[in-house]
């Protein structure tokens, strides 16, 4: 923990309810690593309250803060300035005061990106494949347009929330070569891919004997896949063994859940902050 001082600048992350948030753990770690005097707390923020905690926000000199469920898309209106990735995937999990105004990023689909960019892989050439269409599945989708994958599929289980799902991406510049499946169309789409991403909670704790793929999907999975699973708890999840056994290359959600605080800490205090130490401390409060 951050030795507080008069100077201390105060970072947040807001939502509702917050209590299981663990950015204060990983943002304060690294924070201390690196002398850097800033504090990060957890502050739970009902909806209706959204304004007036951002005017709040300013009044105190908050210097920056994260978003998340379910205030990621409400928060949009209340910024002076939203990133084009913002834009692009219609949420913001990143905010800090420029001076002015709030402006607001979203650092997910960098944090997705975070184990991919050091892969030497031709993307053009290849699929990929989103189990789930929700706000996830939209830092995913941005994610595999700036890798410039040549497909990318997202599969669900509900026609209407899949076609509004591609509508909302109809007019944005990271829609890249986007569609959208039904489950029952995964026996044709897996074979072929190179990128296959649960963005569902199947699999997740206590249901950890779940996949979203059955044994008979799992095993179409081409080996020279990689298989991503948002989850973090717990690991691998059953969808990660299942791709393992196929000889997958394989990346549970501490990654992205890393790679997002990580970016947004750079924004704030201008210092690349050690990932492993933030790896470690989230290792040893999940896993012990
Ligand atoms: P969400 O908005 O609620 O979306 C969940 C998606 O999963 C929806 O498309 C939903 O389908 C689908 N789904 C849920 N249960 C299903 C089932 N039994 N069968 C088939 N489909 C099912 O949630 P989210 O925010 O996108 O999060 C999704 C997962 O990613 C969660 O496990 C979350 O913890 C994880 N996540 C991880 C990170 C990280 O940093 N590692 C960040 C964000 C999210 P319908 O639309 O048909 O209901």
């Amino acid at each position: 923990m951050t030795n507080l001082t008069g100077k201390t600048r105060l970072l947040a992350v807001i939502g509702d309810p917050i209590g299981h948030s663990l950015s204060p753990l990983m943002q304060n770690a690294a924070l201390a690593e690196l002398g850097l005097d800033y504090a990060y707390v957890a502050l739970r923020i009902a909806g209706a309250d959204l304004p007036v905690a951002l005017d709040g926000f300013r009044a105190i000199g908050l210097y920056g803060f994260n978003v998340t469920i379910p205030h990621k898309q409400a928060v949009l209106p209340l910024l002076g300035q939203v990133s084009a990735v913002a834009e692009a995937v219609g949420a913001v999990n990143t905010v800090w005061w420029d001076g002015d105004r709030w402006c607001g990023t979203n650092t997910d689909v960098e944090g997705f990106l975070s184990p991919l960019r050091p892969l030497a892989r031709d993307w053009s050439r290849q699929r990929a494949v989103i189990l789930g269409n929700g706000g996830a599945a939209r830092a995913v989708v941005a994610a595999c347009q700036m890798l410039g994958l040549a497909e990318t599929w997202v599969v669900g289980r509900d026609p209407e929330r899949l076609a509004a799902f591609e509508r909302s991406f109809a007019d944005s510049p990271l829609r890249g070569n986007l569609h959208t499946a039904l489950g029952s169309e995964l026996e044709r789409l897996l074979p072929e891919a190179g990128l296959v991403v649960n963005s569902t909670p199947i699999g997740m704790s206590p249901q950890t004997d779940a996949s979203p793929l059955s044994e008979a999907q799992a095993a179409l999975l081409d080996p020279a896949a990689i298989a991503y699973d948002l989850i973090y708890v717990p690991s691998p999840t059953r969808f990660l063994q299942q791709a393992a056994a196929r000889g997958c290359t394989t990346f549970d959600g501490l990654e992205m859940l890393v790679g997002q605080g990580a970016v947004a800490q750079e924004i704030w205090t201008g210092r690349a902050p050690n990932r492993e130490t933030m790896r470690r401390v989230l290792r040893q409060h999940l896993f012990g």
